[in-house]
Formats: structure tokens, C-alpha cells, sequence
């Protein structure tokens, strides 16, 4: 059946109507025939097979199974009644359970007469039950003509409502395969199909929503799912093709004096073999002639600040200006002060602009920021006031990226005539599959390699009842030279709570550290930014042994001495802020330690969070987790879930399909960039198809 008729607006399905078209529009996205079609079900009930109670097994699902009722009886219980059947057929008894109805099946149940049963068991006290019962009496069951496995649609409590129930979603479907003789056009190509062994298009569609066994329903699934995220990835590195074909970029062709005296003369340490292969991957974007636009992935404390430093400086080599962005003050601050020392003595010039650098000393900033005298600008938000002009941007560098949104980046190509090389870091590690399959537009290089010398940090957590215990240790550390974070959860809808806490805290910790043996300081949103730059440099400089804090330090702060994290109500924090945070210690050669403080009520994903955070220190298994866990469209945002509306495939769950998706793909665009040969004309023709009828009817409606 051609693509067209699919096309046809469900209104004209026999069956619907204008009344039903609504609902279904607004309830279930369906506007015309194809989308019903590609309306699969959540799950299905499978009755195409019989049990013998022996059989059952304590993981069993849905069961069905013939039997009689011989006996019935009304158990009392502390809370209510119950009714229990004893339940047999030749091989074993079982019970059946009711807690509510019970006068009704007590009346209309029929004893020693043959009934066919489904639904789920439970194992409990010794025998298998199960509670409220499917039940059809055999002499009907056997008259009845039925799908043996029931597929289960989405539905909504207005299309129950409305009476579109199941059953009516099933039978609107069968009319589709009626009218269309359950023909539809092949989407992908036969070497493809042959390769992957996948059944036809017609043949996995019919079986999708009429599985005839759960062989070809497994087979049908595959064949859909592989297809959607084929097709998916198909876009995705379309557009990156097309990207850099499209965007020109400065060429960064020469590696010059400055990259080369930097390497030779001023590395403060060998480079890791990762840190090496970035770099080059790096080089060969800025050469090529197109934009560059490159996601750096490096767990925190993986050494992505020096991979930033070379990169301006080939910008520099080649005659451009360099800026790097960063979210908060304090790590502007950082990498400013960080940057400024590495590149001391070479002649580089290096400015930084946040909001709190005052109007008097902007100016001269940004004057020569627009003579080219400036080399570098390091800064927050403050880089995209319209004010701050460059003479020759030809990078820039966003460090921490999940602060800064799509537009903000997009901000910054209109500093310049073309567009600036773009590497964004950041230390959320995402799954590399879903990183690809998510920033297809975006190239991404990994650093998967700690610096050496690294000891592991240790991980435990604590309930709050043993905070003494949790202080002395502090002591300890503190006596041994060590510095500690003591960190507390904000967030804005809670925010006056949370900060009687952290001065509530704050409190308790000043009489249990008394001065002067020990120095405490306070870093939260409230203060000014003086006050905290000020408190900041006491902790950096050692001057305080202890900092007590919001997850303003979360990213970037690097004091390698400090070698404690304590993280109160860490059950409110998420995996990855979590990990974030115990990024900040460990920096330096000392045993580090991270105490995840709790109280006892803990809810089962909280305890998940702990028990991981425990367990592993390796943030791309703790971004699994969390995956998992939080599902990808919270791990991104807002930003790009919209484009992730996959109708079959699961992104975590079908990571191994989405791999081998993403495989093929990659290799039938490298065979075959502009589709050509004619053993892909199918492809080419479904793409289009695709594309065009994608997301049409958003603009509509
Ligand atoms: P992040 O990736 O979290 O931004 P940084 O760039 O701040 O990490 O690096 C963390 C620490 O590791 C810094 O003190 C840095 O000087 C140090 N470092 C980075 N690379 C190396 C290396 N190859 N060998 C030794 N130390 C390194
Ligand atoms: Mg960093």
C-alpha cells in the first residue's frame, strides 16, 4: 500500500467518525491512517498457551490455566474478609482470591464445573493463588473466537470514557489491514534485511498487532525498532554530514610557535595517553575547513583545562582570539587564575569578564579585545552582552555545558563573520551511544583515563545518627593537614528551608571546630560575590580547614589538598550531581573520602543511588545508572527530548539495537553519501518519506 493512502486523515476509516477522530487526535496523536498504524501496543497478554498447575513456576507472568472450583470459603482477616476457592485440574490444587465482589462471585460461581482461569499467581504460604481471577467458563471459552495474544494499546481515561476501549482500538486496526490487504511498502533495503535477518515490513506489522506467537511478535519488534532508530541515526548523521559540508570554519592549519613552546618548555606534567588522542582529534577538526562543533567528555578531574589551553593556542598560532565560558563565578575565577599561571612568560595575553568586574576596568578590556590585543577572555554570561566584541573570535570554549542552553551557544556565532570553532567540555559523562544518538550534530572525543597517581576515593554512607562519629573523623583528617567540604542540597522550591539548614549546620559545625584551632568558611547564592570569591580563597589558600556549602562549588573547584566530601541529605541530591561532587576531592596524592549523609527513611531509588555511588567511582556506569534510573529525557533537559519521540524503540532498554542501528547506518552513508546506488533507492525513498511527513501536522495544529 503506497505511502499516500496512509496519509489519508483517520476521519475516513470506517469506524471513527468525526467524534472518535478528535478524541483520537487529542488523546493519542492519531491524525491520519499511518499514525494508527504505528499506534503499538504497550504489552500483550498471552493466552496462546495453557499451564498444568504443577507448572507453575514462582516468576511466572500471566498464566492461564483449565481447572475447577471444588470448594469456597470466607476467611476472616484482621483487616476485612476474603474469598478463597480452592482451585484444581489433574496435576495439583491452587487457590483463587477476592477482596472485594465477594457476594457476587460467591452467588453467581458455579462449583465442579469446568472454567478456564487467567491472570497472575502469587507463591504465598506454600501454594500458588491468584487474586481475581479472569474467568470463562469452558464450554464458552471454547466457542469464543479470540486472538490468542491480546495486544494492550495505550489508552486514557477519556478514551475509556468515550468508549474507545481496547477492543475498539483492535478492531480500528483491523480495518486498516482490511483496506490496505496488510500490504505495506518495504522501508528498508534487502541487503539490509537479508544481513540482519529481519522480516518483511507487512510481515512485522501484522505481527505487531496480531502476533501469531511470541516468536514472530519478538521478530516483529526487532525488525521496528531497528528500523525506527536506523532512520533515526540516518538523520542524525545526515545532519552532521551536512553541517560540515555547509559550515565553513576558519582553517587552523598551522601548529606554531606558541602550541610548540607550550609542549616543549611549559607542560607541567606528561599529557595521558587520552589527553594526547583529544588533542588530536581536535587538531584534525580545526583543520579541515569546516566548524568545528566537539563535545568533550572527561570525568571531573580527567584534565580537560589543559586540552582547553592547547586549543586556544592554536587559535593563537593562527592569528584568531580564544574565549572560555564557564557557568559560575568562582570557576571563571578559577580557570582565569589557573590559565593566567600556565601561560605566564609567553606573551599571552589573558582577560577575565564576569559580572561582578568593574564598569572602569571593563573598558580597557574591551578595547582590546576589539584592537586584537587580547588574546584569551576567560569569563561567565558576562561574554555574550553585546557589548563584548571580538576583533577575530575564531573559538570558543564552554566549559560545563548543561548550564548553558542551545540558544546561549548559537549566541556566540554572532560575534563573529563566520562562526567560531566551538568545543564544549563537560564532566557529565552520558552514555557514549545516547551521547551520539542525542548531539548527532555534535562530534564527541572522550577522556577515559585518569592522570596517574590517583588513588581511588572511598565512598561510604552514613545515617545521620552518627554524625559524632562522622566529626571526629573530620577531626582527624583536619589534624593531618587535610581540608573538607561539608556540602548542602538547595533548590529553589524549597529554597528558605534549605537555607535554615545550611546556617543551622553551619551552626553546629562553628561550636563543634571552635576557633582557633579550626577556621571554618561559608560559601552560598546569598552572599555577594566578593564575600564569596573571598571565603573561596581562604579555603584555597588553607587558610580554612573546613567549607561548609551549597552545590555552588559543584563545578570546577579545584583545591587538591581537600581530600573530605561530605554531602548532607545527599538522598536529595541526583547520581550525577552527586558524583559531581565527590569530583572535588581526590585531586590531590592523599586517600580521599566522600560521606554520603542520610537519614533512616530512604525511598528505594534514593537507596539505589546510594548503593551505586558506593559501589563505583566510574561516572559513565553511574550515568548508566542514572539513565536508568531518571530516563534520558531528564538526563538532557528539555533540549532535545522533543526530538527523541520514539514510538517502539527504548533508548536505554534497546541500547544494543541502537548500537548496531547507528553501525549500519554510518556504513551504508560512507558506501553511499548522497544514496545513489539502487540498492538503496528504498532507503532514500523512505527517508524522504519520513522526513517530509515527520512533525507535519505540529505546525498544524
Ligand atoms: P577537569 O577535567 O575536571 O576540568 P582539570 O583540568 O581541572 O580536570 O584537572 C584536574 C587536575 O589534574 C588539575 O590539578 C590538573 O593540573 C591535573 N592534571 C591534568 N592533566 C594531568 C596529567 N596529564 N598529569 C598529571 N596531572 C594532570
Ligand atoms: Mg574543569
Amino acid at each position: 500500500m503506497n505511502a499516500n493512502f496512509l496519509q489519508t486523515p483517520i476521519v475516513y476509516l470506517k469506524g471513527v467518525g468525526p467524534n472518535r477522530a478528535e478524541t483520537l487526535q487529542s488523546e493519542l496523536g492519531i491524525h491520519v491512517y499511518q499514525d494508527l498504524l504505528n499506534l503499538f501496543p504497550n504489552r500483550y497478554i498471552d493466552k496462546t498457551q495453557y499451564y498444568k498447575i504443577s507448572q507453575l513456576q514462582k516468576s511466572n507472568a500471566d498464566v492461564q490455566i483449565a481447572g475447577k472450583i471444588v470448594h469456597i470459603k470466607t476467611v476472616e482477616q484482621k483487616r476485612g474478609k476474603r474469598l478463597v476457592a480452592k482451585f484444581i485440574d489433574d496435576t495439583g490444587e491452587m487457590e483463587l482470591v477476592w477482596f472485594r465482589g465477594q457476594k457476587w462471585i460467591r452467588d453467581n460461581l458455579k462449583l465442579n464445573t469446568p472454567y478456564v482461569i487467567f491472570g497472575k499467581c502469587n507463591w504465598f504460604n506454600g501454594v500458588f493463588s491468584m487474586p481475581h481471577p479472569e474467568m470463562e467458563l469452558l464450554s464458552d471459552h471454547k466457542k469464543g473466537l479470540r486472538l490468542h495474544m491480546q495486544p494492550v494499546y495505550p489508552s486514557t481515561e477519556k478514551l475509556s470514557n468515550k468508549g474507545i476501549s481496547n477492543r475498539v482500538i483492535s478492531k480500528l486496526i483491523q480495518q486498516l489491514f482490511v483496506e490496505t490487504k496488510g500490504k505495506f511498502s518495504e522501508s528498508l533495503s534487502e541487503g539490509l534485511r537479508n544481513e540482519l535477518k529481519l522480516i518483511s515490513k507487512s510481515e512485522a506489522l501484522f505481527n505487531i498487532h496480531f502476533p501469531k506467537n511470541q516468536e514472530l511478535l519478538a521478530k516483529a519488534q526487532f525488525r521496528l525498532k531497528f528500523e525506527e532508530l536506523f532512520y533515526l541515526q540516518m538523520q542524525l548523521i545526515a545532519k552532521n554530514m551536512l553541517h560540515k559540508q555547509k559550515i565553513k570554519g576558519f582553517n587552523f592549519d598551522q601548529v606554531g610557535v606558541r602550541f610548540n613552546d607550550f609542549y616543549a618548555n611549559k607542560l607541567p606534567f606528561e599529557l595521558t595517553n587520552a589527553q594526547k588522542r583529544v588533542i588530536k582529534e581536535i587538531r584534525a577538526d580545526l583543520g579541515s575547513n569546516a566548524q568545528m562543533n566537539r563535545l568533550l567528555q572527561g570525568d571531573v578531574g580527567s584534565g580537560k583545562t589543559i586540552v582547553a589551553v592547547m586549543t586556544m593556542l592554536l587559535a593563537i598560532d593562527n592569528g584568531f582570539q580564544a574565549c572560555l565560558m564557564a557557568p559560575t563565578e568562582i570557576l571563571a575565577n578559577q580557570h582565569y587564575n589557573g590559565i593566567s599561571a600556565l601561560l605566564k612568560d609567553t606573551g599571552i595575553t589573558c582577560e577575565l569578564l564576569t559580572g561582578s568586574v568593574k564598569k572602569s576596568a571593563r573598558k580597557p578590556i574591551h578595547e582590546k579585545l576589539e584592537n586584537g590585543e587580547l588574546h584569551i577572555l576567560i569569563g561567565t554570561h558576562a561574554i555574550l552582552e553585546d557589548k563584548v566584541k571580538f576583533k577575530n573570535l575564531g573559538l570558543a570554549i564552554i566549559d560545563e555545558q548543561h548550564r548553558f542552553g542551545v540558544a546561549q551557544r548559537s549566541k556566540l556565532w554572532h560575534k563573529n563573520e563566520y562562526p567560531p570553532h566551538i568545543l564544549v567540555m563537560t564532566a557529565t559523562p552520558i552514555p557514549r551511544t545516547l551521547a551520539m544518538s542525542l548531539y548527532g550534530d555534535l562530534d564527541i572525543s572522550v577522556i577515559d583515563e585518569l592522570p596517574p597517581g590517583r588513588k581511588p576515593i572511598k565512598t561510604v554512607h552514613r545515617y545521620d545518627t552518627n554524625r559524632l562519629k562522622v566529626f571526629q573523623f573530620i577531626r582527624d583528617e583536619i589534624k593531618k593537614g587535610r581540608q573538607v567540604y561539608v556540602v548542602y542540597p538547595l533548590i529553589q522550591e524549597s529554597e528558605a528551608l534549605d537555607y535554615k539548614d545550611l546556617m543551622d549546620g553551619y551552626e553546629s559545625i562553628v561550636r563543634d571546630f571552635p576557633q582557633p584551632e579550626f577556621q571554618i568558611s561559608i560559601v552560598h547564592g546569598k552572599m555577594k560575590p566578593a564575600d564569596k570569591d573571598y571565603e573561596m580563597e581562604r579555603f584555597v589558600k588553607g587558610e580554612t580547614q573546613i567549607m561548609v556549602a551549597t552545590t555552588v562549588i559543584e563545578v570546577g573547584v579545584n583545591v587538591p589538598n581537600a581530600s573530605v566530601m561530605i554531602i548532607e541529605s545527599a538522598e536529595r541530591f541526583g547520581l550525577s550531581q552527586l558524583h559531581q561532587l565527590r569530583g572535588r576531592v581526590g585531586r590531590g596524592a592523599d586517600q580521599s573520602y566522600c560521606i554520603l549523609m542520610t537519614g533512616h527513611k530512604l525511598s528505594s531509588e534514593a537507596k539505589t543511588r546510594m548503593e551505586t555511588m558506593v559501589a563505583t567511582n566510574d561516572g559513565f556506569e553511574i550515568a548508566e545508572v542514572d539513565l536508568k534510573l531518571r530516563g534520558p529525557g531528564d538526563l538532557m533537559g528539555t533540549q532535545q527530548s522533543g526530538m527523541l519521540n520514539l514510538k517502539i524503540a527504548d533508548i536505554v532498554k534497546d541500547n544494543n539495537i541502537l548500537k548496531s542501528a547507528r553501525y549500519y547506518a554510518l556504513k551504508l552513508l560512507k558506501d553511499d553519501p548522497s544514496l545513489k546506488k539502487p540498492e538503496n533507492q528504498i532507503i532514500r525513498h523512505s527517508y524522504a518519506q519520513l522526513t517530509k511527513y515527520k512533525n507535519i501536522w505540529n505546525y498544524i495544529s
